[in-house]
């Protein structure tokens, strides 16, 4: 068990993290709270996801106003969740670049509005009006794009939270955005993706050179903070595992497991989610979207957990 000290609050809003490089972070990484990314270069800059509803993404698209006259020409989405993707309605003039598998996955998704008004109740109504911007240029494999000023790099890091997931790393200034690849203090969710996967896109990640690495959820951190969500993986694969091998459902495992301090990490009820698609995983291929009435279900499960939770 990894112990560590859990942040209730961190810096928010467009921060620099490197001279023209910025992360854009919510408060709390909860449901629907997601971190975006901007990147100056000498004629044009690069949005990284685009966070969920127009309430959301309304102050960012500003926070890159205030913080550049530069157009942005480009919008990198990191996978097709919502709350990556929901906000590209507000860069009309760019290009949207994003995996093959993610851009398909999000086409297939649609607004699937009866489980978003159970997991996302505080934004669903907001959202449902929101027109997808589905990207415009795809690709497989690596790719490098150019702004005149750095090497932006787009590595493919799938399956780990969807089968569509890249990152963005900026190789000259030590930067990755690790988009949801990486939760900080926000407990990760793999419902849509893979938990050996995953775990393969850590040791990836670990792999580069990288001191700043900016999550989909959570605090811009570092290596460190993001071994630490490293070590919650290997706890869902190895101790959950021989939980769910003793017979356990995901539920009495989810209760079972020793979580420590990943007990105070926001939303740790996902942990009943993580453990049921492991056991899925481990029993044959797993789809690459959850259904609605998983999601229901799961959202019924984790609201038990968490009352009984609540108890203790
Ligand atoms: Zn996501």
């Amino acid at each position: 068990m990894t112990s560590h000290r859990v942040p209730r609050e961190w810096p928010t809003g467009l921060l620099e993290v490197a001279p023209g490089v910025y992360a854009y972070v919510s408060p709390t990484g909860d449901s629907g709270l997601s971190n975006a990314g901007l990147i100056l270069g000498e004629r044009s800059a690069t949005v990284v996801d685009t966070l969920l509803a127009p309430s959301l993404t309304r102050p960012f698209a500003e926070a890159v106003r205030r913080a550049t006259g530069l157009p942005v020409t480009r919008v990198i989405n990191t996978h097709h969740h919502h709350d990556h993707t929901g906000g590209n309605w507000a860069f009309p003039e760019a290009e949207r670049y994003a995996s093959a598998a993610a851009r398909d996955l999000l086409i297939r998704k649609g607004k699937p509005m009866e489980a978003y008004r159970a997991l996302l109740p505080r934004f669903a109504a907001e959202f449902e009006a929101v027109e997808i911007f589905p990207p415009t240029v795809t690709f497989q494999g690596a790719w490098a794009l150019y702004d005149g000023r750095r090497e932006i790099r787009i590595i493919p890091a799938a399956p780990a939270h969807t089968f569509g997931d890249v990152m963005v790393h900026l190789p000259a200034d030590g930067v990755l955005f690790a988009a949801d690849v990486a939760f900080h203090y926000v407990t990760p969710l793999v419902s849509e993706g893979s938990v050996e996967g995953w775990v393969k896109a850590c040791e990836a990640v670990l792999a580069l050179d990288v001191e700043v690495i900016v999550p989909g959820h959570g605090p811009v951190g570092t290596r460190r903070d993001f071994e630490l969500m490293r070590d919650y993986w290997l706890l869902i694969r190895d101790e959950g595992g021989r939980l769910l091998d003793g017979g356990l459902t995901p539920a009495e495992a989810a209760r079972a497991l020793p979580l420590g301090p990943y007990r105070e990490w926001v939303a740790w009820p996902r942990t009943l989610w993580n453990l049921a698609r492991w056991q899925a995983e481990r029993q044959g291929p797993v789809p690459d979207l959850v259904s609605d009435d998983v999601a229901l279900a799961m959202h019924t499960a984790m609201q038990k957990l968490s009352q009984w939770g609540a108890l203790r």
